[in-house]
């Protein structure tokens, strides 16, 4: 089942999420619709917040990152089939010189602005099976992991932008929370007037 995608300035996008049990209802479901959702969407990452869900989990397919021809074959044989569900994670470290990527969101629509990051990092995660792993990610799957693991911590990438550009964007941000762009798939819009 497809769901509607929180759009920008709702405040579900701004609370930091809990962590989840084993117990929690209807997990396989959620994973499932999470998956679909974002396929959906053409998107590369979906967070749970994103969905209006204040839950520690997020999800990650890099596969249409593969066809980048710009990218070395090793680095495209990283990001073909690197699909994980990531539950209750924890970034324990974050290495190296910051790098510029251009940054999207399924959250709002047609705003990419280059953000930087370090460019590996580990993180410790439980699976959809909640098996833990602990691992070390670098280049463009890091960089999923970091814009995925920002929305369970409440962080948009827009937040990350210097105050210049975040003026600049200002406008487009609030147009996007109230509906007036257009997108083809399903969004949630915290201020659009109820048509009556
Ligand atoms: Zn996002």
């Amino acid at each position: 089942m497809i769901l509607p995608i929180v759009a920008y300035g709702d405040p579900v996008l701004k609370r930091k999420a809990t962590d989840i049990t084993e117990d929690y209802p209807k997990l396989d479901a959620l994973v499932d619709n999470m998956f679909e959702t974002m396929y959906n969407a053409y998107g590369v990452g979906l967070a749970a917040p994103q969905i209006g869900l204040p839950i520690r989990m997020f999800l990650v397919d890099t596969t249409p990152f593969a066809d980048d021809e710009e990218l070395t074959e090793e680095e495209q044989k990283s990001l073909e089939g690197f699909k994980r569900v990531f539950i209750n994670p924890k970034i324990t470290k974050e290495e190296g010189e910051d790098w510029a990527f251009n940054e999207g969101c399924l959250s709002i629509p047609d705003v990419r602005e280059d953000v930087f990051r370090k460019p590996v990092i580990t993180i410790e995660y439980l699976d959809e099976n909640f098996k833990a792993h602990t691992e070390t990610f670098d280049g463009l799957v890091a960089r999923v992991i970091q814009h995925e693991y920002d929305h369970i911590e409440g962080v948009l990438f827009t937040d990350k932008l210097s105050s210049l550009k975040k003026r600049l964007i200002k406008g487009r941000l609030s147009n996007i929370s109230k509906g007036k762009i257009k997108v083809d798939y399903r969004m949630r819009f915290p201020d659009q007037k109820k048509k009556r």
